[in-house]
């Protein structure tokens, strides 16, 4: 509100990499914000220090069972404690002017969308959301009046740059990719790769899952879904390039020949500013870009031999319907197989593949739609990794 009030803001997703840059910027604003609600999957010691810090009114924790060490973690403040995934959902309709969405994977869905249908200002970071519901997702922004602000670095450059009142004029986007950590290996080299060489990106330091999708490329393919639905571009004018210093954050090319693009230190602090500044830009304590002393930028096209996840991508968005979904849930559990050490690397993609090859496709007109899809991508994706245990 301009009338010199505190904005009130919600962080879901608080104790994760965005969650604690976004409390960051917060920290250093306190005049300006008052937190409303911060959410954690398990962490209720982090979780409790936050919502103290920043004397937030309501503190949830996913996991119920963890309800008690989270009261007993709050004692002698007033900040409520709540736990359970209706509690979530719930700390998500809370009135808050802006809503972080950071958790990561399909689970932020709901409480996303929670936001979403209050006709809030979301900034999203969580883009399983789209991935797995991108048109339910991008119809209830619309049929709510809320405002979305991507805070996906490739997707806040374009969005920076994209005039969205001469959208006939676009002829292109095309999302950067730093390329990962395995940019330049084989298969064969890539067979051996174990969690902490997959989590270890060059450029930026993020959650777990989110890195190791860094490493397969899938993060590539899922921003590619992502993008197809923000910016509401086909598939056929979504371009990736392979760009290892990740300075350009992504581009935008005009119909006049123009190209425009964001360009900055990679730190997810400068996206996170601009959605939490919105619509004016707020100071960001990250680097200066300093294009003398890096002296070349590098830019390949991506392969997608090496990285099967780009192309299970495009086949998955051109079929539709739940395809998508099921590329996303089965994604995610192989991940977190691959990080318990049960699967290798090359694993991941290829059960995304057979995982989409068993289950049938339908279209989704519904959340209940995608929920069951998501749920019946897991299970069949954990049979495949236990059949192959076997
Ligand atoms: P993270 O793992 O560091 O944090 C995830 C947060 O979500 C934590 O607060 C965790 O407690 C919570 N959470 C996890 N599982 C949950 C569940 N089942 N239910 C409720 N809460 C749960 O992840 P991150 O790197 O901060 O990424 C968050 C989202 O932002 C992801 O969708 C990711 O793709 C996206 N993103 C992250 C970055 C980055 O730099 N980290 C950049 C772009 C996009
Ligand atoms: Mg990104």
């Amino acid at each position: 509100p301009s009338n010199g009030e505190p904005r009130r803001v919600t962080v879901l997703g608080s104790t994760g990499s965005i969650g604690t840059n976004t409390l960051d910027l917060i920290d250093r604003n306190r005049d300006r914000y008052q937190v409303e609600a911060l959410t954690a999957n398990s962490n209720v010691a982090a979780l409790a220090e936050q919502a103290r810090a920043f004397d937030a009114r309501l503190a949830v924790v996913a996991d119920p069972a963890r309800y008690a060490d989270l009261k007993d973690a709050l004692a002698g403040t007033d900040i409520e404690a709540a736990a359970g995934p209706e509690a979530l959902k719930e700390a998500a309709a809370r009135p808050a002017d802006w809503v972080m969405a950071a958790i990561v994977g399909a689970a932020g869905l709901e409480p996303t969308l929670e936001a979403v249908n209050r006709g809030a200002t979301v900034a999203l970071a969580n883009k399983e959301c789209l991935v797995c519901a991108g048109t339910l997702f991008m119809r209830a922004v619309a049929e709510k009046g809320a405002t979305l602000l991507p805070v996906d670095s490739e997707h806040n450059a374009i969005f920076q740059v994209f005039d969205f009142s001469q959208k006939d004029k676009i002829d292109r986007i095309i999302l950067t990719a730093s390329g990962g950590p395995f940019r330049t290996w084989t298969r064969e080299q890539m067979a051996a790769v174990t969690p902490e060489q997959a989590v270890a990106h060059p450029n930026w330091s993020m959650g777990a899952k989110i890195s190791v999708d860094s490493a397969t490329m899938m993060n590539k393919g899922l921003e590619f879904i992502e993008a197809h639905h923000i910016f509401g571009m086909p598939i056929d004018r979504i371009d990736i390039l392979v760009h290892p210093q990740s300075v350009i954050h992504s581009m935008v090319s005009y119909v006049d020949g123009s190209v425009l693009a964001q360009l900055g230190t990679p730190d997810m602090r400068t996206p996170i500013a601009f959605t939490l500044g919105w619509p004016e830009r707020m100071a960001a304590p990250t680097p200066r870009l300093d294009l003398g002393a890096i002296g070349t930028l590098q830019f390949d096209s991506p392969d997608d031999t090496r990285f099967p996840a780009l192309r299970l991508v495009r086949e998955a968005l051109r079929i539709g319907g739940a395809a998508p979904t099921i590329l996303n849930a089965a994604n995610e559990v192989a991940v977190a197989a691959f990080l318990a050490r049960r699967i290798g690397f090359l694993d991941i993609a290829a059960l995304v593949e057979r995982s989409l090859e068993r289950l049938p496709n339908a279209p989704l007109t519904s959340l209940e739609d995608v929920l069951r899809v998501d749920r019946d991508a897991r299970t069949v994706c954990t049979d495949l990794i236990q059949a192959a245990a076997a």
